[in-house]
């Protein structure tokens, strides 16, 4: 499942992609997708709970409390997370929250803001 990014112009969602470039219905913008090809961890496609795709440098809220490992602490719902970087791993977002330091998160427990 694909889903392509909303027209930069008019931010519409009902893009079409037509040979190499997407194609915008709603207002006749066409472009070419940037696809990122600086190494691998950056080709990733990560996508919050709700589908909206996530970008290095993204801040996030915490949508589930979530336990730590190894910690009575947990990060509580409505955390705001800034600066997210994006990784390729079962937790694939890694990030800093104030008061518990580093932390690996999961892309389905936040919801981009
Ligand atoms: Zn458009």
């Amino acid at each position: 499942m694909t889903e392509l990014p909303p027209c930069p112009k008019c931010k519409s969602t009902y893009t079409y992609e037509m040979d190499e470039l997407l194609n915008c219905p709603e207002c006749g913008h066409d472009w070419k997708f940037e696809e990122n090809n600086a190494g691998d961890e950056n080709a990733l496609v990560v996508t919050d709970a709700y589908g909206n795709i996530l970008n290095n440098g993204d801040a996030v809220m915490v949508i589930k409390n979530l336990p730590l490992r190894g910690s009575s602490q947990s990060i509580k719902v409505g955390t705001k997370v800034k600066n997210i970087r994006l990784v390729n791993s079962d937790h694939n977002i890694d990030c800093k929250i104030d008061g518990l330091g580093a932390i690996s998160l999961k892309s389905e427990f936040v919801k981009k803001v």
